[in-house]
């Protein structure tokens, strides 16, 4: 067996109760494999053992006061998996659903994310299985300050930097900085990202996922010799992901043509593009309404109750830009059949490793992987944090622009590292072994611990 294969198989019979964890370890090892296959050196540093298992993760009590004067108790998590090439770095997510495995799978994908960037980032992630839904502004309040009051002391600019993800955006961020700053008695703003631009967050940060995600799709299409113009996107989910890439979709052009929730997914065949629909979508979102149905109603968009949109026969690229898991085998098949061309992955982890698999070896499909596609997300958190350390802030356009140059470095740097490999274009092993690179050199050069 090889070596990479080897750890592969001993990470799943170690975590065998964490299957998000093992499916992403499994997804990215095995990528590796002709490039962890030329360099002896890392089998020699055992380092894919290093870098499967987390430098520290920790879990926290987390008690809030509901408005009712009833007491609750959260589990609160904090992973910071690979510090090698920076401070670490990742989101909070609060979902009911979140455990320990969530939380290690998203940790593992951000070291490779944050790597492809370019910048000084480890990766973390955080998060607990507070529920947000359906509460009110001040349990939220609440429940924010119970866990900064755990999490505080193992945090800061140049420690762990944490930031938004489902459940926590920038009123959630606002919250647990405010309780941070009360705690430590300075203004230490670089410790977090994702903050609104009142107290040093940075423009274009809650558009940049989205933004991200069609600069990558647009350097795609270019290689195909294919334009974005006039072309119908399928989105899942209308969060602040989706959100993005139906501005930047509009603006230059394509429309989003489908939006989802966990109930059923709308077709909107003007597409997601006025001032009107953006807010609408931004508003549903902020009530914690799964309730994507009032977007047709108020539209005239179709709905299709219980269904995903991958079937929708009246769309050139699937972009599934909700939660993990998403894209099943069957889903998959439909979307071959259905002769896609492009399947753009934003979510993390949106794709089963079997469906993948299925759509990496269906000829006429060029699939993305979300480590690279969303990274302009972490990457805009982190030209937040030089604005914070250089104690000042950069206009929308020098962001904007910023944030296009990594992407499309991003997208260069992960073909060629398929090509050096001759993995011919493949993005998605491309990804995984340009991120891979930097993090193994770092931790090569930084000695065995
Ligand atoms: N949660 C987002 C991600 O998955 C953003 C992380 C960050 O900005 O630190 O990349």
């Amino acid at each position: 067996m090889s070596y990479t294969k080897s750890v592969i198989e001993s990470v799943k019979k170690r975590y065998s109760n964490q299957p998000e964890f093992c499916q992403t370890v499994e997804e990215v090892l095995s990528s590796l494999e002709k490039c962890v296959d030329s360099h002896p050196e890392y089998e020699k540093n055992a380092l894919l053992e290093r870098i499967v298992e987390p430098e520290r993760t920790f879990t926290f009590k987390v008690v809030w006061q509901s408005d009712d004067g009833r007491y609750h108790v959260n589990t609160g998590y904090r992973c910071q998996f690979n510090g090698a090439i920076g401070p670490y770095k990742g989101g909070l997510r609060f979902q009911k659903n979140v455990n320990l495995s969530i939380i290690k799978f998203l940790g593992f994908e951000q070291i490779f994310k944050n790597s492809l960037t370019g910048l000084p980032m480890g990766g973390a992630k955080g998060g607990s299985d507070f529920d947000p839904e359906g509460k009110s502004d001040a349990e939220i309040m609440r429940f924010c300050q119970s866990f900064m009051d755990a999490l505080y002391r193992y945090i800061g600019p140049d420690t762990d930097i944490p930031a938004g993800d489902m459940g926590v955006g920038s009123r959630e961020i606002g919250y647990l900085f405010g309780e941070y700053r009360r705690l430590k008695g300075n203004f230490e703003n670089g410790a977090f990202t994702g903050k609104d631009y009142s107290y040093g967050g940075s423009l274009i940060r809650p558009e940049a996922t989205g933004y991200g995600a069609v600069y990558y799709l647009q350097n795609v299409l270019k290689d195909c010799g294919d334009d974005i113009k006039g072309k119908r996107i399928a989105c899942s989910g209308f969060g602040n992901v989706t959100w993005g890439v139906c501005k930047k979709a509009a603006q230059l052009g394509a429309k989003v043509v489908t939006l989802s929730s966990v109930n059923g997914y709308v077709y909107d065949k003007d597409g997601v593009a006025t001032d009107e629909k953006l807010q609408f979508i931004l508003d549903l979102r902020k009530k914690g309404s799964v309730d994507i149905e009032k977007y047709a109603e108020k539209f005239g968009a179709e709905y299709h109750p219980g269904e995903k949109p991958w079937s929708d026969k009246n769309i050139d690229i699937v972009m599934p830009s909700a939660v993990q898991n998403d894209v099943n085998l069957e889903s998959a098949k439909k979307i071959a059949a259905n002769k896609i061309k492009y399947y753009i992955e934003v979510a993390n982890m949106p794709t089963t490793n079997d469906a993948l698999a299925y759509l990496r070896n269906t000829d006429g499909i060029i699939v993305a992987p979300s480590k690279a596609v969303n990274a302009g997300g972490v990457a805009t958190s982190g030209i937040e944090m030089s604005q914070n350390s250089e104690r000042l802030s950069w206009t929308a356009e020098e962001v904007d622009k910023h944030l296009h140059g990594i992407m499309n470095n991003i997208y260069n740097n992960s073909k060629d590292a398929a090509e050096r490999y001759g993995l011919g274009y493949d993005l998605v092993a491309g990804a995984n072994i340009a991120g891979f690179e930097r993090v193994a050199d770092a931790m090569i050069r930084q000695g065995i611990f």
